[in-house]
């Protein structure tokens, strides 16, 4: 079955590295028909991620009434008017990106009394088109987002698709370490053994576990 084949070659890599800690494999269900959802969720798998804010809510409540024990991580953009929703309904969000984000969330922490984990998306590849952080603004936001008394979990990054993403994990490895922070969430289907020799702690895999994305 492929969610084994996933977790054996996360298993093969992390010991192949030499490390002990553990990796966490989140399975990235956006798009995904819920039947496809719903054989994994019956495998045992018990931590997801989504993109969307709209597309999680309309699909995890009722899921977790079956099961739980549910994580579900957003790992798309987030808009700071769709901050509430997303609060209440994902364990951990890993592209805080921004000053505005992060007041918006330190307000709806004190109003709501709990906050999700946070990571920061760092963008390494310093791409136009894509969100997240420049490196070189890093470390000025790690302290803002500390001295709001945030969760910071660690840093996320999505390598651009035409570079080797060794750089890019390598990368985003060094810049966790600087600032003190444990976690890593990089890897996607096609890199994700990679990622996990670079440190990666939280591993994003799609469609390697549940097939191609139909987007038609
Ligand atoms: C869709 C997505 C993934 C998973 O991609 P696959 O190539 O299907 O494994 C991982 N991370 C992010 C941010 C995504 O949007």
């Amino acid at each position: 079955m492929p969610l084994d084949d996933v977790k054996q070659r996360i298993e093969a890599a992390r010991t192949a590295a030499g490390r002990t800690d553990p990796v966490h494999l989140i399975a990235v269900s956006k798009v995904q028909p819920d039947a496809r959802v719903t054989a994994v969720l019956d495998q045992g798998h018990r931590l997801y991620g989504e993109n969307k804010v709209q597309e999680a809510q309309g699909k995890w409540p009722a899921f977790r009434e079956t099961y739980p024990d549910t994580q579900v991580h957003l790992i798309g953009p987030l808009q700071s008017n769709k901050a509430r929703p997303a609060m209440q309904l994902f364990d951990a969000i890993h592209t805080l990106d921004r000053p505005k984000l992060a007041q918006r969330i330190a307000d709806l922490a004190q109003e709501l009394g709990h906050c999700p984990e946070l990571f920061i998306q760092v963008n390494t590849g310093e791409e136009p088109q894509k969100s997240g952080l420049a490196p070189a603004d890093l470390d000025a936001f790690v302290a803002e987002v500390r001295s709001l008394d945030l969760p910071l979990t660690g840093l996320m990054c999505i390598p651009p698709a035409e570079e080797a993403p060794s750089l890019h994990f390598a990368l985003l490895a060094k810049l966790a370490k600087r600032n003190g922070l444990t976690g890593l969430s990089m890897g996607m289907s096609g890199d994700f053994e990679e990622a996990v020799r670079f440190g990666a702690t939280h591993v994003r895999v799609g469609s390697a576990i549940f097939g191609e994305r139909d987007y038609g």
